[in-house]
């Protein structure tokens, strides 16, 4: 899995009190697929009254079939589950239904109701700790669950009555976004297939959302009084299939995407899932010949660039993968993921010449993005390099809050208040993490 950790930058996740009962799941960041899912949940968030801005997406690392809402507007999503969902209406269907949550705020009381559940008071604890230093409404969050995976599920299910009226407020939220309701349905039907299918232990996501008759039958009778929608836009259309083929490629064996994207199959995201597969291998030959055709078909594409300098980059050619990461900041100046990537390429030349250079596109990159522990751990070396040990404790210590150490945190708070000007931004930052630190040591008890 190597590839996949420094391919997406997991973030890791974070747990209080005793670590050794905390099994964490790991969260994917991806520009490319994030930039996918907003286009795709965007319309269903106005069309609840949500700016889009104040509700987070999260992808886990799971092949489980799952979606849930924790810690307030956060919605989770399996790529077990993004995998499988084969339309854009699907996708929507089951984000519609997690805002139904959300909108009927099924949440809030489900969390005063956890008791012993601690794991998924983290996920607002840490959240909240990221965005106090952050101040960004899209600051990353973590999720920690407990040893028993099962008991975890228990403590999300919703109830019945929750359930319901989740169903009746998305298939209102996907008519009014123009979708097309049934697709609801269509993925119920597809989760009850997969449930009966399995022979060993639950469906995750019937645990998590229960499926029943009733149910069934209510959605039936909403859908019916529903127009039909229009027509998936083809943009989306597009994007889905390429987030599809680009999960896939990281996730799935070789074997397999082959097997779905055959080597005949020429379209742009068959040509993406064995471009991924094949370095992953790794068989930088074949990767690099598919993503430089890739690059032929879309050469504004940013993605396509980004991938590239990640293949590079991963393969040990630092030195190709900077020219690679600079074309696509060229394309794409703002994402924090992909001038993040720019810095490590840079950093990894081990040229003294580019070191500001590097600490110039990690600092550019938190400046959109405060949670990528990848980058503030690149930002911190590249600061060591050149001499800027104050400026290094403070991006450690803010790697440390976002990975819930917080006792490291604070450690290395103090040693940035002490080497840092006193006043200056980066002290007072050193000041907010420090704080942050003992708010959370106050309520943790
Ligand atoms: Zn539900």
């Amino acid at each position: 899995m190597r590839y996949l950790l420094t391919a997406f930058a997991a973030v890791v996740l974070a747990a209080l009190g005793s670590v050794s009962q905390v099994a964490a799941f790991g969260l994917i960041r991806d520009t490319e697929i994030e930039a996918t899912l907003d286009r795709i949940a965007n319309p269903i968030f106005r069309a609840a009254g949500l700016h889009p801005a104040t509700v987070n997406i999260y992808i886990v690392n799971s092949s489980d079939i799952n979606a849930f809402v924790a810690g307030g507007q956060n919605i989770f999503l399996f790529t077990g589950l993004l995998t499988r969902l084969q339309t854009v209406d699907q996708l929507r269907a089951v984000i519609s239904h997690e805002v139904g949550h959300i909108t009927g705020g099924h949440i809030t009381r489900r969390n005063d109701a956890l008791g012993g559940a601690r794991g998924i008071a983290i996920v607002g604890m840490v959240g909240a700790a990221v965005a106090a230093i952050g101040g960004s409404p899209e600051a990353g969050a973590a999720i920690a669950f407990g040893s028993s995976a099962a008991a975890q599920r228990n403590a999300l299910a919703h109830s019945r009555a929750e359930e319901a009226s989740a169903d009746q407020s998305g298939l209102r939220y996907i008519a009014a976004a123009g979708g097309n309701p049934a697709a609801m349905l269509e993925v119920l039907r597809m989760l009850r297939g997969q449930d009966m299918q399995r022979t060993v232990g639950v469906d995750p996501y019937a645990q998590t959302h229960p499926l029943s008759t009733e149910r069934m039958a209510l959605i039936e009778d909403k859908v019916a009084s529903l127009p039909s929608g229009r027509p998936v836009d083809a943009e989306d259309t597009y994007w889905h299939a390429r987030m599809v083929a680009k999960l896939t490629g990281f996730l799935a064996r070789t074997r397999s995407v082959v097997q779905k994207y055959p080597p005949d199959d020429q379209s742009e995201p068959a040509i993406l899932a064995r471009a991924v597969a094949y370095h992953r291998q790794p068989d930088p030959q074949k990767s690099l010949a598919l993503v430089n055709h890739l690059i032929e078909l879309k050469p504004d594409d940013p993605y396509y660039h980004e991938l590239k300098g990640q293949f590079l980059l991963e393969s040990g050619d630092a030195v190709h993968a900077v020219a690679s990461y600079q074309k696509a900041v060229d394309l794409a100046p703002f994402e924090p993921q992909i001038l993040g990537g720019l810095g490590r390429a840079l950093l990894n030349t081990n040229d003294p010449a580019l070191t500001e250079k590097a600490r110039e596109a990690l600092a550019g990159s938190t400046r959109y993005d405060k949670a990528n522990t990848g980058v503030l751990r690149d930002l911190a070396l590249a600061e060591a390099r050149l001499g800027n040990d104050g400026a290094a404790a403070l991006a450690t210590a803010e790697r440390f809050v976002i990975e819930g150490q917080f006792s490291d945190a604070q450690r290395n708070a103090q040693r940035a208040s002490i080497l840092l000007p006193r006043g200056s931004p980066g002290w007072q930052r050193a000041q907010d993490v420090l704080a942050m630190v003992r708010r959370t040591q106050g309520s943790s008890r």
